[in-house]
C-alpha cells in the first residue's frame, strides 16, 4: 500500500497511485513499507526476469499478463541493444549506459513500462473514462513519453516543453512524433514554470471536474508518478550484478553511485534499491550550473529564488526538484507535518529550511556537488582524450562531481555513474568540447560529424530526424495552458 509524503490521502493500492500520478490535493505517494530483499537471489536473473521480481514486490495486485507485457518491452526490438542497461568500464567508473531505448534517454527504462501499468491501473479507478496524461518535460521526458504512449487506445497525451529549454535534437524528436492521441505543446517558460501549472491543474477541483464531464481523467508521466519511479530501481540491482560477473567488485562488497540530477527521479530509485538492501555506500547527487540542491547539502536551505541558467545539460535545467519531497520525507523519519510545512513555504515563499536531525540524516545519505559549463566540456573531452569514450552533456556532469567527490575524500570504492543519454542527443555541445573549433550550427551535420570523428554509430531513432514531416506544434504561456486544455479537449 502507498501513503501521501504530506499526510493527505488514504492508503492507496498500486493501481490507485500509478492512475492517479500524484495525491490529488498536493503531496506525493510512497510505498508504506519498502520490501528488502536479498540481492544475491536477483545476480542471475536476466533483465526482463529481474524487473519483473522487483515490479511485483511493490505491485502484488497486478496480473501476470501486464506484469509480463511490461518486462517484455526490455527484449523487444525497442531496445537496440540486447542488454538494456550495459556496464561500460571507463577507465575506474563503470558507466551504466542507460540510454539504448527508441529515444536515446534514460526515460525510456520507465516510459516504455508505465503504458502496460497505466492500461490495468485505469480500470480500477476510471472504468469508463479516457485517459489524458499531462506532461512536463525539460526534454527527454516528452518524447519517451510520446513514444510510450502513441497511439494505445483509452488514452491521450499532451506534453508541455520550454519554447527555447530544449536541445534541438530534442524538440525535433518531439515534434515528427506521430500517433493520432498525441499533443505537443511548445510553452514561453522554463521547465519549472510547465511542471508548476501541471500540479496545479491535478491539484484544481474545478478544471477536473470540467474534464470529468468531458469523460476525462488525468495522470501523470513525470516522475512524480510512482509507475516511473518502481522500474528505475531495476537498473541499480542490475548494475550491481554486473560489477559482480565482470570481478570489479566481489559479491557483498560496498558501491559508489553518481547520478546527474535534474528532478531527484533517478538518485530516489538508487535510494530505495538501497533501502531494499543493495549494497550502496554513497548516492552522489551531481547537479549543473542550477545547484540548488548542492546548496541544499550544504547549508539545510532549499532556494529556489535564484538564477535561472540555459546550460549544455538541459533536461536538468530545473529549480524545483519534484521527487525531493520523497527523499525529505523519508530523512524526516516519516514527518508529514513537517514535509506540508517545507513544501507550504517553497511554493509561498520560494524556500525552506529544515531541522539539524533531518539535514544531518540527508546529508549522511547523499553526497552533493556541481559542475560548471566549462567543466562540463574539458571533462567531455578529457574522457573521449584518454579514453575514446563519449559522454554526452548531463553524464559529464557526474562524472566531473565525481572526480570532485574522489579529491576531497580520497574513496576508492567501485562507482558506478548513471549515464543518462546518448552523446548524440547533445551532438553540437559534444562535438565542440572534444575538437575545440568553432562548429556549424547545422545540428544534423554535427551528428554525422561526431559519429565520423568518433566511430560511434548515430542511434536508429536519432536518424534522418531531420527529414521527418514537423508536425503541428501549439503555443502557449504558463498561465494559458488551462485554458489551451479546455479548446483542444472540452
Ligand atoms: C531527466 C534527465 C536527467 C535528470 O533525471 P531526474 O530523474 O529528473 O533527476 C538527467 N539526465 C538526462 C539526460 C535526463 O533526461
Amino acid at each position: 500500500m502507498y501513503i501521501s509524503t504530506r499526510g493527505n490521502s488514504p492508503e492507496r493500492s498500486g493501481k490507485e497511485v500509478i492512475a492517479l500520478g500524484m495525491v490529488p490535493n498536493g503531496g506525493l505517494f510512497v510505498p508504506k513499507h519498502i520490501p528488502e530483499i536479498d540481492w544475491r537471489e536477483l545476480e542471475t536473473l536476466n533483465y526482463p526476469d529481474l524487473a519483473r521480481s522487483i515490479l511485483k514486490l511493490y505491485l502484488p495486485e497486478f496480473s501476470d499478463r501486464t506484469l509480463d507485457q511490461a518486462v517484455n518491452v526490455y527484449r523487444s526490438e525497442l531496445f537496440s541493444s540486447e542488454n538494456p542497461a550495459p556496464l561500460v568500464q571507463v577507465g575506474n567508473m563503470g558507466v551504466l549506459e542507460l540510454w539504448h531505448g527508441p529515444t536515446s534517454a534514460f526515460k525510456d527504462m520507465a516510459l516504455q513500462v508505465l503504458p502496460h501499468l497505466l492500461k490495468e491501473s485505469i480500470q480500477s479507478i476510471a472504468q469508463f473514462n479516457k485517459v489524458l496524461i499531462l506532461v512536463a518535460t525539460s526534454g527527454d521526458t516528452g518524447k519517451a513519453a510520446l513514444e510510450g504512449f502513441r497511439n494505445v487506445p483509452g488514452i491521450e497525451i499532451a506534453v508541455f516543453y520550454p519554447e527555447n529549454g530544449v536541445s534541438a535534437v530534442q524538440e525535433r524528436q518531439m515534434t515528427t512524433t506521430e500517433g493520432e492521441n498525441t499533443y505537443i505543446i511548445a510553452v514561453k517558460g522554463n521547465f519549472d514554470e510547465c511542471q508548476s501549472k501541471v500540479k496545479e491543474i491535478f491539484g484544481s477541483k474545478e478544471i477536473k471536474g470540467d474534464f470529468l464531464k468531458g469523460k476525462y481523467t488525468f495522470s501523470s508521466a513525470n516522475s512524480i508518478n510512482w509507475g516511473r519511479l518502481l522500474p528505475q530501481i531495476v537498473y541499480y540491482f542490475w548494475a550491481y550484478a554486473q560489477a559482480v560477473a565482470k570481478a570489479q567488485i566481489k559479491a557483498g562488497e560496498f558501491i559508489n553511485v553518481v547520478v546527474p540530477t535534474g528532478n531527484f527521479g533517478n538518485i530516489l530509485a538508487a535510494y530505495y534499491a538501497k533501502e531494499m538492501g543493495l549494497p550502496i555506500k554513497e548516492l552522489i547527487c551531481a547537479s549543473n550550473q542550477n545547484n540548488v540542491l548542492t546548496e541544499f547539502f550544504q547549508t539545510g536551505v532549499y532556494d529556489r529564488q535564484r538564477p535561472f541558467y540555459l546550460t549544455s545539460s538541459p533536461s536538468m535545467d530545473i529549480l524545483i526538484s519534484s521527487n525531493f519531497e520523497r527523499f525529505l520525507y523519508e530523512m524526516s523519519n516519516r514527518d508529514e507535518e513537517k514535509v506540508k510545512t517545507w513544501f507550504g513555504e517553497l511554493q509561498s515563499k520560494g524556500k525552506f529550511g529544515v531541522d539539524l536531525q533531518t539535514l544531518a540524516k540527508a546529508r549522511d545519505y547523499v553526497k552533493a556537488g556541481w559542475a560548471s559549463e566549462a567543466e562540463v566540456k574539458d571533462m567531455i573531452q578529457k574522457v573521449y582524450t584518454e579514453q575514446s569514450y563519449v559522454l554526452d552533456p548531463h553524464t559529464a556532469v557526474a562524472v566531473r562531481v565525481y572526480q570532485k567527490y574522489m579529491e576531497c575524500t580520497g574513496d576508492s570504492t567501485y562507482t558506478i555513474i548513471a549515464s543518462t543519454a546518448s552523446p548524440f542527443k547533445f551532438a553540437g555541445t559534444v562535438l565542440q568540447s572534444i575538437i575545440s573549433e568553432q562548429i556549424t550550427e547545422n545540428e544534423w551535420e554535427n551528428l554525422a560529424q561526431l559519429s565520423a570523428l568518433t566511430g560511434w554509430t548515430i542511434p536508429m531513432g536519432l536518424q534522418g530526424l531531420e527529414k521527418k514531416t514537423v508536425r503541428k506544434v501549439e503555443k502557449t504561456t504558463p498561465s494559458e495552458i488551462p485554458h489551451l486544455l479546455r479548446q483542444l479537449f472540452l
